[in-house]
């Protein structure tokens, strides 16, 4: 079959963006309708709490769309992975509802996929719309990552790609609960293409993302693609007892020579502290990784849906 008879899905993430909403779902279709293609648009609301689902039973008189929302909020990822989980076109498309994704690159994504790449992400140029703190948390968690994993995630891509559906395939068979996206796409490979953009400004309102998350996300990111952490504990224990004994060994020698010197309480102090820190630090490593493996055990549905319209294979 000709790509052009295909049918492409656009899935896009939504969390309480009752005032852009609407104006982006008229962009998106009126951009969809000249790429030439049969197309269809999954919004995956992630439990919005404001006007949002109202705003777009009143879009779907519009335009026609497959609205499916959460019972609460699950977070962007749990809602991309239920776009892919009910996509049905050949290829399907991610971006954000927020306009900061430019609708001129989906006819560049589709030319490279047209030209046989499985996979077209967009990384973004610069990232100078962030804050300073913000760019060198980024920069360290890719470098750390490119490091620990054996996997390469392409630094300042993000969510924003089209995926073909053997791809789409791939990542259903993932299981774990620890979604972290970025990592997933480059985990299962296939030919994979990069394409270059600006990040937009956001259209309204502030990202739903804060430090905590941020962090989290990027501990996810560790967590879940490498034992490395572990690893480095172990080495450290090894490295600091050899320590311990060479330590050892020198109080006896100047001892025997010396004699024995009054004891400086501070250095106790010091190193029963620091040490100490150092032991919860390892514990709270350790207990990462049996946070997310209590998290997996226990099974759960990735998300769970309250509404879903224009799905009639609702089997989530
Ligand atoms: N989003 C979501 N669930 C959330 C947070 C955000 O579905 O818990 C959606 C949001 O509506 C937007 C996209 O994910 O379409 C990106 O969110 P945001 O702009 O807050 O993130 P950033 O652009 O900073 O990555
Ligand atoms: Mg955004």
């Amino acid at each position: 079959m000709p790509k052009s008879a295909a049918l492409l899905s656009c899935v896009v993430p939504v969390y309480n963006e009752e005032a852009v909403i609407a104006s982006f779902l008229k962009a998106l279709n009126a951009t969809l309708q000249t790429l030439g293609y049969a197309y269809e648009i999954l919004v995956i609301d992630d439990g919005s709490t404001d006007n949002t689902p109202q705003v777009i039973e009143e879009i779907r008189k519009e335009i026609p769309l497959r609205y499916l929302r959460f019972s609460r909020n699950f977070g962007k990822e749990k809602a991309l992975s239920a776009g892919l989980d009910f996509a049905r076109g050949k290829a399907v498309i991610l971006l954000d509802a927020d306009f900061q994704h430019p609708l001129e690159l989906l006819s560049q994504f589709i030319k490279e996929w047209e030209a046989g790449y499985d996979m077209v992400y967009a990384v973004r140029t610069d990232r100078r719309g962030e804050s300073f703190i913000k760019r060198c948390c980024a920069k360290t968690f890719y470098q750390l990552t490119s490091k620990m994993n054996r996997i390469h995630i392409p630094p300042n891509a993000g969510d924003f790609r089209l995926l073909d559906q053997k791809i789409v395939r791939a990542i259903q068979q993932l299981p774990e609960r620890n979604r972290f996206m970025k990592g997933l796409y480059s985990w299962v490979g296939f030919k994979q293409k990069a394409v270059e953009f600006e990040v937009q400004p956001r259209a309204h309102g502030t990202s739903q993302w804060h430090f905590y998350s941020l962090l989290d996300l990027a501990i996810t990111g560790i967590t879940s693609f490498t034992a490395f952490p572990l690893r480095m504990i172990a080495l450290g224990g090894i490295g600091v007892a050899s320590f311990a004994i060479i330590y050892a060994a020198w109080i006896i020698v100047s001892t025997l020579l010396f004699g024995i010197k009054t004891p400086g309480w501070a250095t106790i102090v010091t190193t029963i502290t620091f040490f100490g820190g150092l032991q919860l630090f390892a514990l709270g490593v350790v207990g990462e990784y049996i946070g997310r493996v209590f998290d997996e055990v226990k099974g759960r549905p990735h998300y769970i849906i309250d509404e879903a319209l224009s799905f009639d294979d609702t089997q989530a």
